[in-house]
């Protein structure tokens, strides 16, 4: 595929710093797994693209032969791959992919505008799939960290769910703007939260916090968050989850982990997207300024997804 359009994310910083070993990530690798543009050539037995079709690239890779697979769970195959982390990826002018990652985008997409689905917006879908029947009239649904995945998974649990109060939490202002641009009933600052909650549910706390962040700090104020019988739902990571057995049996806690999502989650986020039910925030940079687009998400100074454009496909010249 020639990339039109690579997104950057957290998770590029986290290998950076070599903390994606565990994950199977060795450098040095060309990272990106966020990565759009159009089919530029196919090998013989390829039969479900063409050259110069507009398409995501699905980042698990999949056998389709394993358990796992045959389950749907892509992200579990048994021959797991991903591109731009454990095999080289899209901050590049091409990337090498099999036919089974390739996502076709539905009619009148640009696939740079769309490239930050193949990572946040698949993840953001897979997390709020999981939990958002819990998100019915009455409930409290808090989400922790309104970034480039919490701010599609915002909106996710809206669409997907059915008509809670929805808190949006963050301690960047501009984030915070974004989440009340985007329909949040409730925005705060990661201050006040714990506080607000409370006034905002007579006490109890609640009923589903979703973890955007993944912070010692944000998994204690998200299981603080909850009220007996809550869920929690990790999509960020990076800290410990502390909690006594004792408080998750008394209050009957379910705590769930999430990772990334499978290929259908991809095609259906951007079927959503494509019927305009879905707001996705994005910034340009040209490939060659990777370096200082890494810098500034890793001082908060990105609001929604950066977006690496190679020069080609930005008035250049291909090299
Ligand atoms: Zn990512
Ligand atoms: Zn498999």
């Amino acid at each position: 595929m020639k990339v039109e359009g690579a997104g950057v994310c957290a998770t590029d910083l986290h290998a950076i710093d070599g903390e994606m070993e565990p994950a199977g990530v060795t450098l040095p690798v060309v990272l990106g797994h966020e990565n759009a543009g159009r089919v530029a050539a196919i090998g013989d037995l390829v039969s479900t693209v063409r050259v110069g079709d507009p398409v995501l690239v699905c980042p698990p890779h999949t056998c389709g032969l394993c358990i796992p697979c045959r389950r749907g769970r892509d992200m579990m195959c048994e021959q797991h791959q991903f591109t731009g982390l454990t095999v080289d990826g899209g901050f590049a002018e091409y990337v090498v992919v099999s036919e089974r990652s390739i996502v076709p985008l539905p009619a009148g997409l640009d696939p740079a505008a769309v490239a930050p689905y193949s990572d946040a917006g698949i993840t953001a879908y897979h997390a709020a799939k999981r939990v958002a029947h819990l998100n019915v009239p009455g409930s409290t649904v808090v989400a922790l960290g309104i970034g480039g995945v919490g701010h599609v998974g915002l909106q996710l649990l809206r669409e997907l769910g059915s008509g809670g109060t929805l808190v949006a939490v963050d301690p960047n202002p501009a984030r915070r703007g974004l989440a009340a641009s985007l329909n949040a009933d409730v925005v705060l600052d990661s201050e006040e939260v714990v506080e607000a909650v409370r006034d905002l549910t007579g006490g109890r706390g609640a009923d589903l916090v979703v973890d955007f962040v993944g912070t010692d700090q944000s998994h204690a104020a998200g299981l603080e968050l909850l009220v007996r019988g809550g869920t929690y739902a990790i999509v960020g990571f990076g800290g410990m989850v502390t909690v006594p057995s004792a408080a998750m049996v008394g209050g009957e806690i379910t705590i769930v982990g999430n990772l990334v999502g499978s290929w259908i989650d991809l095609w259906e986020v951007l079927q959503l997207h494509a019927r305009g039910r879905l707001m996705l925030k994005t910034e340009t940079h040209p490939l060659d300024a990777v370096n200082d687009v890494l810098a500034m998400l890793r001082e908060g100074e990105i609001t929604g997804r950066a977006v690496l454009i190679p020069d080609s496909n930005n008035g250049g010249e291909p090299r």
